[in-house]
């Protein structure tokens, strides 16, 4: 149930991971290997320069593997990840656990934090997931946020108006810190938990515990009181100040574009811990990892709204050319003249971030981009076809729309076969299978 479990896991599938035996430098050369790799196998860095911890990258860089790692198939995921956020299963409380074997005080010099892009403002740990107590101690929140090394023991968190934002500025209310721990290296179903949305007052890490079927055991972080996976590789404790901002930015988010400087809050870390042998979790900003776990947990969603639009959902997928996040192919069994408008509709409602949708019938497979450009061009016409709207709520990380307002432009595309046109024009053409 920890992220070494599940790399030795995919070490038993051919071709799941690759090792690296050069040495390379945590400023920009490891990170051009994870871009070599990007969307393929996890990378095992067998040395990063001044370091003795060790880096693995890329472990939710496909589908496959997050499929694996909850449990769950291109079909049947949707409802897991949704069944997990409505009914989260409390972890176990233990006393100590391996992320426990060496604490002191905090040094990120320890640690190979990277520096991806050219003109990203610093060295970046990507793979954080911030534990943070509510300010009345209530509940925790546990939320994935690109973190910027300013030194040895602070950080810059981007908090974009989300649960943990809404928790900080509560806090800075009543001039009160909040409470943290920053966990790097755990299973990879805790890091989809961590994006699944639950409502606000829901522990992600028990969204997590559910989607692995239960048994995530956590430690009490002694200064902080917030629990964390026992079997955690790395756990950075401290607060987030409630008065101190600094810059943040440029960094590259999953547009693979600079997203723009910001003020935003101090992390002072005050301790942590780590397994002796501990390993590094890098994620590629941008890269397939980092859309992948942004993007399913919302297919999620998009799923469930558009099945209570459409009678037969096949598959909803958020794709890769499109960030994960800008772009959703639906694929529907029509049974209605109109089941493909609405469908549109329901997936844009769903996820306001998303931009084009293409809606396609249950013969398209949606994981094929190529399949999909087929159906546009032998199913559609965009006179009668297509749905637009202008000036919706958008998303803030697309440069061509109004940045300041987040307004954009939507589309829809009625891909599916025309009603009243007979089906067999529109049949993909097979050829049988020879006679012997
Ligand atoms: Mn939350």
């Amino acid at each position: 149930m920890s992220f070494r479990q599940f790399l030795e896991g995919e070490r038993r599938i051919a071709g799941q991971v690759t090792e690296v035996a050069d040495e390379l430098s945590a400023e920009y050369e490891a990170p051009a290997v994870m871009k070599a790799n990007d969307g393929g196998p996890v990378v095992v860095f067998g040395r990063i320069r001044g370091h003795r911890v060790k880096v693995v990258a890329g472990l939710c860089g496909t589908r496959e593997r997050i499929y694996r790692a909850i449990g769950a198939g291109p079909r049947d995921y949707y409802s897991k990840l949704t069944a997990a956020a409505a009914n989260p299963v409390k972890p176990e409380v233990v006393s100590s656990g391996p992320v426990m074997e060496v604490t002191g005080g905090a040094d990120l010099g320890e640690l190979p934090v990277f520096r991806h892009y050219e003109r990203d403002a610093g060295r970046y740990i990507t793979s954080g997931i911030v534990v943070a107590r509510s300010p009345d101690g209530k509940f925790q929140n546990a939320s994935i946020h690109r973190l910027l090394v300013l030194g040895k023991d602070r950080l810059a968190i981007r908090l974009v108006p989300r649960h943990l934002f809404a928790m900080h500025q509560e806090g800075k209310s009543c001039g009160e810190d909040i409470q943290v721990a920053i966990v790097i290296g755990v299973h990879p179903a805790v890091a989809v938990g961590a994006n699944a949305g639950p409502k606000l007052g829901v522990d992600e890490l028990g969204v997590g515990n559910a989607l692995m079927g239960g048994g995530l055991k956590v430690v009490k972080c002694r200064r902080s009181g917030v629990t964390v996976p026992a079997e955690a590789e790395i756990v950075l404790e401290g607060v987030i100040k409630a008065d101190e901002t600094v810059d943040e930015g440029p960094f590259v988010d999953l547009t693979g574009t600079y997203d723009i400087i910001r003020k935003q809050p101090v992390v002072q870390l005050n301790g942590m811990m780590m397994r002796r042998d501990a390993i590094y979790q890098a994620i590629l900003p941008g890269g397939a990892e980092h859309k992948l776990l942004m993007g399913m947990p919302k297919e999620a969603r998009m799923y469930d709204a558009v099945s209570r639009a459409v009678p037969d959902v096949r598959g909803v997928r958020l794709t890769l050319g499109g960030a994960c996040w800008f772009h959703a192919a639906v694929s529907i069994r029509k049974q209605a003249e109109g089941d493909g408008k609405n469908a549109i509709l329901a997936a844009l409602g769903a996820n306001p971030s998303v931009k084009h949708v293409v809606v396609v019938d249950e013969d398209i497979n949606i994981d094929d981009m190529a399949e999909v450009e087929w159906a546009v061009a032998t199913r559609f016409q965009g006179d009668t076809g297509m749905i637009k709207i202008k000036r919706a709520r958008g998303s803030s990380l697309d440069p061509s729309s109004d940045q300041e307002r987040i307004l954009t432009a939507k589309l829809g595309i009625d891909a599916t076969v025309p009603w009243g046109k007979p089906r067999e024009k529109f049949e993909k053409a097979t050829i049988p299978k020879a006679a012997r």
